[in-house]
């Protein structure tokens, strides 16, 4: 049978009208929640993903700001910016896109964000939250793939979860979450043995490592949910020919666009042997813009003691 296609993208659809109806109801209550988007420097990359994130907020009626500071902006000058943002009432979410400029001690920054607008997830305290199960803003990566994972019907408690890479913004994250799902999980990495091996135990396999297609049919347990969340961007024949048993398609794709997109599993593979998966593009992607919508309606609500319905993985 054809695995099924996780379709993030209309995931993200459903989720971003139930955001909507949810802050219809704020702003009746005469509560706009509000993101501030701070950018320095002119990351191309950065720009594209900040300037999405302050559309898709007006798409849903949030107040939202973006600012933009120079490349050679200090750590001082961020800690002040960020100071007086966790003292404007006006802003319930406060997202510091990274990567900071070199000169920036980025950790010092991050730590500086408020707990309770940190709507990225990354401050120690909501990492803490998150680990001990407590009320509080989870990473949202992370959060959309429990998101896809429960609204498809994938059987989250009991299964075997294996997670391939380790890093804070999403494989530790995701494992926490599986756990508080009641998985049985593993977190692997560039030094696990045998990792195919690992891996094929995994009713659920999330791959999260930032290597083209890296996970290939022999990681995949027949039947297996695999979630991808490797954005990896082919621009070379050379490359497309190495990934793709038949590459004809995607060297197309390579011809008209300039580059090919994949993720961490190779995308033949995985239709051959899951029982579901997430594509890339139009899997994980989609739902974290969703999740860090979700993330300021949960701030505006948490700092106003309005109770949440449901927290994401607790
Ligand atoms: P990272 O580089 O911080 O971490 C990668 C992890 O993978 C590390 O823990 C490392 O130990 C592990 N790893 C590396 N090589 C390995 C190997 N050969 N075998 C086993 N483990 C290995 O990356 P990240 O920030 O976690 O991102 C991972 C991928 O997800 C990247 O492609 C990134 O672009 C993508 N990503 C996508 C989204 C999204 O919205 N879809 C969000 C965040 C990250």
């Amino acid at each position: 049978m054809a695995a099924r296609i996780l379709n993030g993208t209309k995931i993200r659809d459903t989720i971003m009208g139930e955001l909507a109806e949810q802050i219809r109801g704020l702003k009746a209550a005469g509560i706009t929640p509000g993101l501030a988007a701070v950018l320095v420097g002119e990351n191309p990359a950065s720009q594209i993903y900040v300037r999405s994130k302050v559309k898709t907020c007006e798409s849903l009626g949030l107040h939202s700001e973006k600012i933009e500071l120079p490349a050679d902006t200090s750590t001082e000058q961020l800690l002040q910016l960020v100071h007086d943002l966790n003292h404007r009432d006006e802003i319930d979410g406060i997202l510091v896109q990274l990567p900071l400029p070199p000169q920036v001690d980025s950790k010092t920054v991050l730590e500086a964000v408020s707990p309770a607008k940190d709507v990225d997830g990354f401050h120690p305290v909501n990492i803490g939250n998150l680990v001990s199960g407590r009320l509080g803003l989870v990473p949202c990566t992370p959060a959309g793939i429990i998101e896809i994972l429960r609204r498809s019907g994938v059987a989250i408690e009991g299964a075997r979860a294996v997670v391939i890479g380790r890093s804070d913004i999403v494989g530790k994250p995701v494992a926490m979450l599986l756990l508080h799902n009641h998985s049985t999980v593993t977190i692997c990495h560039s030094k696990t043995r045998d990792l195919p091996a690992v891996a094929r135990e995994g009713d659920i396999l999330v791959a999260a490592m930032g290597k083209a297609a890296f996970v290939t049919g022999e990681f995949i347990k027949p039947g297996a949910t695999v979630i991808d969340v490797g954005i990896n961007r082919l621009t070379t024949e050379e490359e497309v020919r190495r990934i793709f048993h038949d590459p004809a398609a995607p060297l197309e794709k390579l011809r008209s666009k300039g580059s090919v997109l994949v993720g961490d599993v190779q995308p033949e593979d995985v239709q051959e042997k899951a029982g579901a998966y997430t594509p890339v593009p139009g899997g994980v992607g989609p739902l974290t813009i969703a999740m860090l919508m979700t993330n300021t309606v949960r701030a505006a609500k948490l700092r106003r003691g309005i109770h949440w319905t449901q927290p994401v993985g607790h």
